[in-house]
């Protein structure tokens, strides 16, 4: 894939990039390897000013990064500049936090191991490589990068291919905070050099946040070469309504659920599961909001649904919408593209959904939701985990068993209850079976990439 923005909104190519040269690299990762050198002697309270120092410069240039992610991936700009706040908000959670997240511990009785004292600390580990995706281009990378360089680590960036704008703003942020040069730099190379970059003996862990292809090639390779491996991969996460729920509010909510950032984030609804009983309500519901959002220029502010990123993104919505409806489904509302130039896809709802068709096991990235009627919990549970994925999910119940039920029996990395999932700083992040491996944000994500050093005295 080339290295360019393309405006999604238009179809236009607005500027290509040169792939980094192999001396570029290769200068790349040794300033960043002689970065982490210097980083690990620093202490908590130095790299906590850089932190904050960086996102003081982000909140500044909230503007102008907005619009890079617009421009670059179609979301709408309110969205983007939520996006860069949250990704500041990140930025000082982590300097605010990361020294009592890695202060390890002690053991109370040392007599018990023949020691005098015993006690564990989280230290840097070095140079740790991101592979990133397009849907969130600053905040999928700051939830790496803030703990990973609070921990004193370095960051290696390779972005995704059609947000190189965001990689270049990304290369200097950290630099600009008072970071070492090379603390984080941002690698231009399409996917197929990553393998070199992984194997390199001074890149000593991965984290991959894409699709489930790219999740396994990292992770045999860093497998190969014993390297931790953090993924993030994709989702096709339930959303359960029960008659107990609020139904009003369980609809309107399933609206921004399938549909932020476009409908193109791995933790937005997929698969709407709903009880017999309030169906029918909440299909009406649903559809009529869903109809009802304004698709355009992302740039407008009045806009709630800008394109899909790309132009293969498109032609996947249409051919899931095909194949379901060529095998019996039902269109509630949507089911094709907008207009002629870009990437635009009318918010669809799509019922009746069996396990032929493709809806079924595969994730929709884009404003598309399929609905399912349930005759009671255990098969709303059925359901919703008859799925290669485990991501995330969200229940809507007032009922305290009901809740309890769902949550036990779903095989996902969070449940939401009365809610919509939302990754927060605070809050582990990840997935189990096909959605990933480890877990991102919190305390347990700073840890991923530290070693757990255990300490004996005698
Ligand atoms: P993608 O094609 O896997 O791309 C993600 C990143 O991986 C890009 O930087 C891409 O580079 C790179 N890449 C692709 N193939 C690779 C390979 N074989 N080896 C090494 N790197 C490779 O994913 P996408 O289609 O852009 O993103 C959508 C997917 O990401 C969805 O499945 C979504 O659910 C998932 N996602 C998951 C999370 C999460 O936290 N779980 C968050 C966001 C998105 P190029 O651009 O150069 O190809």
């Amino acid at each position: 894939m080339a290295i360019a923005t393309i405006n999604p909104a238009t179809g236009v190519t607005e500027a290509t990039f040169d792939a980094d040269s192999e001396a570029v690299i290769e200068h790349k990762i040794a300033e960043s390897h002689a970065a982490y050198q210097s980083m690990r002697t620093t202490d908590f309270a130095t790299r906590a000013r850089w932190m904050i120092a960086a996102a003081e410069i982000l909140e500044a240039e909230v503007d102008d990064v907005a619009r890079i992610l617009t421009l670059e991936m179609g979301k709408t700009i309110g969205q983007a500049r939520g996006e860069v706040l949250k990704s500041a908000k990140a930025m000082r959670f982590y300097a605010e936090h990361a020294e009592e997240f890695l202060s390890g511990w002690e053991l109370d009785e040392p007599s018990s191991v023949g020691a005098s004292r015993a006690y564990v600390r989280y230290q840097a580990i070095g140079v740790v490589l991101a592979v990133m995706p397009w849907n969130y281009p600053l905040w999928q990378v700051i939830r790496f990068a803030a703990p990973a360089l609070m921990a004193g680590n370095a960051g290696l960036l390779k972005h995704a291919s059609n947000v190189p704008q965001a990689a270049l703003y990304l290369d200097t942020l950290f630099e600009r905070g008072g970071f070492p040069k090379g603390s984080f730099h941002s690698l231009l190379i399409p996917a197929s050099r990553v393998e070199g970059v992984l194997r390199d003996r001074r890149v000593v862990a991965a984290t991959l946040t894409g699709s489930e292809p790219a999740g396994r090639s990292v992770a045999a390779i860093a497998g190969s070469e014993v390297k931790h491996v953090v993924l993030e991969l994709g989702g096709s996460d339930p959303f359960i309504v029960m008659p107990s729920a609020d139904l009003e509010a369980a609809a309107t909510m399933a609206v921004a659920a399938r549909t932020s950032n476009n409908g193109q984030a791995c933790i937005n609804a997929k698969r709407f599961i709903v009880h017999t009983d309030v169906y029918d309500e909440f299909a009406k519901y649903f559809g009529e909001q869903m109809s009802a959002l304004k698709v355009g220029d992302p740039f407008d502010e009045t806009t709630q649904i800008g394109p899909v990123a790309t132009e293969s993104g498109l032609n996947d919505l249409q051919e899931f919408v095909d194949d379901a409806v060529s095998k019996g489904a039902t269109l509630v509302t949507g089911g094709g593209r907008v207009g002629d130039a870009g990437w635009f896809f009318q918010p669809t709802v799509i019922a009746d959904i069996t396990p032929e068709m493709r809806l079924y096991a595969e994730e929709a990235f884009g404003p598309l939701a399929s609905l399912y009627r349930v005759a009671d919990g255990a098969e709303a549970l059925k359901i919703a985990n008859d799925t290669t994925f485990g991501l995330s999910s969200a229940v809507w119940t007032n009922d305290p068993n009901e809740e309890a039920f769902f949550v036990g029996g779903l095989d996902v990395g969070a449940v939401f209850v009365n809610g919509m999932s939302i990754s927060y700083p605070e809050l582990p992040f990840g997935g189990i079976k096909d959605s990933g491996i480890g877990r991102e944000l919190s305390a347990e994500g700073i840890r991923e990439f530290t070693n757990l050093k255990t300490v004996w005295k005698g």
